[in-house]
C-alpha cells in the first residue's frame, strides 16, 4: 500500500482552524491566492506524489543507490520522476517571481514536502535542500553569482547540496578544516573531505550546486573563522570542475538517497557573503532544512499511521473487550482496531500527526509573515515564533516519527518485522531524522541554553501570553503556559547554583514546551469543528481524546523530571 496524500484533511487544517487564506491575504504578495488557488495546488500536488513518487518508495529501499568509479545511479525511475517534478515547477512553488518562482506561500510548500516525505522520503531528500539553498543565495548571494544559480536553483533544474559535515566536524562545525584559498580573479580554491554528504553525487539533475563551509587562511579558530562557498560539479564553461564523490555509504535505511563521502580537490568555487561570515549564511539554510525535517517527520508518521490503521481494519484475532459494532453473530474475532490497545496506538499517532501539522503550518505562515508584513512588531513576533519553534519542532516531531512509527509496526505483530507491509522501512527511514540538521540533543540546548534562558525566559513568555490571549485557548492550556513560565523560573534561579543543570534537563524542556505547543494546537482544532461539521467531528473526535488521555499526560511528568533535577542542583 502506498502513501495516499488526504488533499481535505489538510484543507481543514489551513482554513478553519489556521485560517491561513485569509490571513495570507492580507500580505501583500499573496493578496490574490484564494482559496480556490489553495484547493488547487493542493489537489495537484496530491496527485502528483500519489501518482508518480509514492509507487516508487519501494524500489528506493530494496534497490537503493549504486556507486560506480565516482558515479553515482539512482533507484529505477527516479531521474524520470526527479525531471517531471522540477519541469512542472513544484520546487519553485515558493520562490519570488523574479526568480523564476510561483510566489506562492511557504505553508503550500511545507504540505507539499510533508506529503513527498511520507510517499517517499530517500527521493525528498535531493530537492528537500532546494529551498535552503535559494534563500541563502538569495540573502547573502554576490550579485553575479545569483545571475548564474539562483533561477537554476529556484526551479530545481539543478540541485543543491550541504556540505558541512566532515570526519571530525559532526554536532561540533567550528572543527571543520576544508580550506578555501583566495585567487586573483575572485574565486577560491576549495580543498578537503566531506562526509555524509545526501546527494553529493547522483544522476537526477545536470549540475550540482554545492555550499561548502570552509575555512579561508589565516582565519580566526572556531565557528568564527568559517566561510561558505558555491562550489558547482560542473562548471560556466562546461568543464567537470575537481569535486569528486569517492563512495556512497551502506546504511540502517533512507536508501533512496546517496549518502557521499566527498573530495574537493582545489575545486573552483565563489564565496557566498563575507570572509569568516559562512555560519550566519549557513544558518538561513539550516532553519529552513530544520523545518523540513520536522515535515519529514510528521509525513512520515502519518504514512505509518496510513498502513496501520488500513492493517487494523483487515486483520481479526481473539474477541474485543468492548462489543463492537462490526461483531456479526457468527464472527469468532474481532477486527483488532476493535481493541483498545490497538486502538490507543493509532489514535495516538492520529493526535500527534494533526497537532504537529497545525505547528508546523503555523511556522511555515510565520515564515511568511516575518518577510512580507508591513508592520515591524507583528514581524518581530513571527520572527521569535519561528526561532523559539523551530527547534522544539525539529527534535519533538522527529522522535514522535521514530518512536510512533515503532508502535505502528506493532500493530502488525510479526507480520510488521518482515519487510511484505513495508512498516519496517518507515521506521529505519524515520531513525535519521532524529539525528541530521542537528541531533535532537543540540535543538534542545538551542532552545533552552541560547534562547530561553538567553533572555531571562522574556521571549518565551512573550509567545505563550500571545497564545493564552487566542479565544480558542482551553483552561488546560492556559494552566500548562503558566507552568511553563514557573518552571523557567525556578530553573533559571537553580542554574545559578549549578551551571550544567540546564544541560540535563533541556530534553525534558523541550518535550514539555512541544507537548504545550500541541495542546493549543488542538484546542484551535477542536474549535474549528464547530457544531454543524457533525461527519468531521467524528473524524477527529478520537485523536482528540487520545491527545488529552495519552499525550498530555507526559507533561506533567517531563515538567516533574525537571524540577527534582533543580531541587538537586540547589543542594550541591
Ligand atoms: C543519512 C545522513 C545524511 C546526512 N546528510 C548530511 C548533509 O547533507 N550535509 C551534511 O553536512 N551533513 C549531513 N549528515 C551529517 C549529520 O548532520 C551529522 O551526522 C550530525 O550533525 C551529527 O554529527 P556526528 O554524526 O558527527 O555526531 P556527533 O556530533 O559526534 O554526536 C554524537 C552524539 O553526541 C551528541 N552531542 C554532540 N555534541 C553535543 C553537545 N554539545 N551537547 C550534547 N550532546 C552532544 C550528539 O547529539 C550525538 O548524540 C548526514 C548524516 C546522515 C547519517
Amino acid at each position: 500500500m502506498n502513501y495516499q496524500p488526504l488533499p481535505d484533511d489538510v484543507r481543514f487544517l489551513l482554513q478553519a482552524v489556521l485560517d491561513a487564506p485569509n490571513r495570507l491575504r492580507a500580505l501583500a504578495p499573496f493578496a490574490e491566492v484564494d482559496d480556490e488557488l489553495h484547493a488547487q495546488v493542493l489537489g495537484e500536488a496530491g496527485k502528483f506524489v500519489a501518482e508518480v513518487v509514492a509507487p516508487l518508495n519501494r524500489g528506493g529501499d530494496e534497490i537503493g543507490c549504486r556507486f560506480d568509479h565516482g558515479a553515482v545511479t539512482t533507484p529505477p525511475g527516479f531521474r524520470d520522476a526527479y525531471q517531471a517534478f522540477w519541469q512542472a515547477g513544484w520546487p519553485a512553488l515558493s520562490a519570488a517571481p523574479e526568480d523564476g518562482g510561483q510566489g506562492l506561500p511557504a505553508v503550500l510548500e511545507a504540505v507539499l514536502y510533508e506529503w513527498l516525505s511520507a510517499a517517499n522520503h530517500g527521493f525528498t531528500m535531493a530537492p528537500g535542500l532546494l529551498h535552503g539553498a535559494y534563500a541563502c543565495l538569495e540573502h547573502h548571494g554576490s550579485s553575479e553569482l545569483k545571475a548564474r544559480y539562483l533561477a537554476k536553483i529556484a526551479s530545481g533544474e539543478w540541485l543543491a547540496t550541504m556540505c558541512l559535515t566532515e570526519a571530525h566536524a559532526g554536532s561540533d562545525l567550528g572543527q571543520v578544516r576544508t580550506r578555501a584559498v583566495p585567487q586573483p580573479n575572485g574565486s577560491v580554491r576549495v580543498a578537503g573531505g566531506k562526509i555524509f554528504i545526501s546527494g553529493g553525487e547522483h544522476d537526477l539533475s545536470d549540475n550540482i550546486v554545492h555550499l561548502v563551509l570552509c575555512r579561508l587562511p589565516n582565519a580566526p579558530a572556531g565557528p568564527k573563522g568559517l566561510s561558505l562557498a558555491l562550489v558547482p560539479k560542473i562548471l560556466a564553461d562546461g568543464a567537470r570542475n575537481a569535486v569528486h564523490c569517492e563512495r556512497i555509504e551502506e546504511k540502517m535505511g533512507l536508501h533512496g538517497s546517496p549518502t557521499c563521502v566527498m573530495r574537493f580537490d582545489d575545486a573552483t568555487g565563489w564565496l557566498i557573503g563575507e570572509p569568516n561570515r559562512g555560519l550566519a549564511a549557513m544558518f538561513v539554510m539550516m532553519n529552513s532544512a530544520r523545518l523540513h525535517v520536522a515535515l519529514q517527520g510528521i509525513g512520515l508518521l502519518d504514512a505509518a499511521w496510513q498502513k496501520a490503521d488500513a492493517y487494523a481494519r483487515e486483520r481479526r484475532q481473539m474477541r474485543a473487550p468492548i462489543v463492537p459494532a462490526t461483531r456479526g453473530p457468527n464472527d469468532a474475532a474481532d477486527l483488532i482496531i476493535e481493541h483498545p490497545a490497538i486502538r490507543r496506538i493509532l489514535d495516538t499517532q492520529r493526535a500527534w500527526v494533526d497537532g504537529a501539522r497545525v505547528l508546523a503550518y503555523h511556522t511555515a505562515f510565520e515564515l511568511d509573515v516575518a518577510k512580507h508584513h508591513p508592520d515591524v512588531a507583528r514581524r518581530d513576533a513571527a520572527q521569535r515564533w519561528c526561532s523559539l519553534v523551530t527547534p522544539v519542532l525539529k527534535a519533538a516531531c522527529t522522535q514522535q516519527a521514530f518512536s510512533g512509527a515503532s508502535e505502528c509496526l506493532q500493530v502488525f505483530g510479526g507480520h510488521g518485522y518482515v519487510r511484505e507491509w513495508g512498516i519496517e522501512q518507515i521506521v529505519r527511514d524515520a531513525r535519521i531524522t532524529m539525528i541530521y540538521e542537528g541531533t535532537k540533543e543540540i535543538q534542545a540546548i538551542d532552545l533552552l541554553v541560547r534562547k530561553v534562558l538567553a533572555d531571562g525566559g522574556a521571549g518565551l513568555g512573550t509567545l505563550l501570553d500571545e497564545l493564552a490571549q487566542d479565544t480558542s485557548a482551553a483552561t488546560g492550556v492556559v494552566d500548562r503556559f503558566e507552568r511553563l513560565r514557573e518552571l523557567t523560573r525556578t530553573l533559571a534561579e537553580a542554574a545559578r547554583h549549578d551551571s550544567a543543570l540546564p544541560y540535563w534537563v533541556a530534553d525534558d524542556y523541550l518535550r514539555a514546551v512541544a507537548l504545550a505547543l500541541l495542546g493549543w494546537a488542538w484546542s484551535r482544532i477542536e474549535a474549528g469543528l464547530g457544531t454543524d461539521t457533525p461527519d468531521l467531528a467524528a473524524r477527529w473526535q478520537a485523536p482528540a481524546q487520545a491527545l488529552h488521555d495519552w499525550v498530555l499526560p507526559e507533561f506533567n511528568m517531563r515538567v516533574q523530571t525537571v524540577l527534582a533535577r533543580c531541587d538537586r542542583a540547589r543542594l550541591v
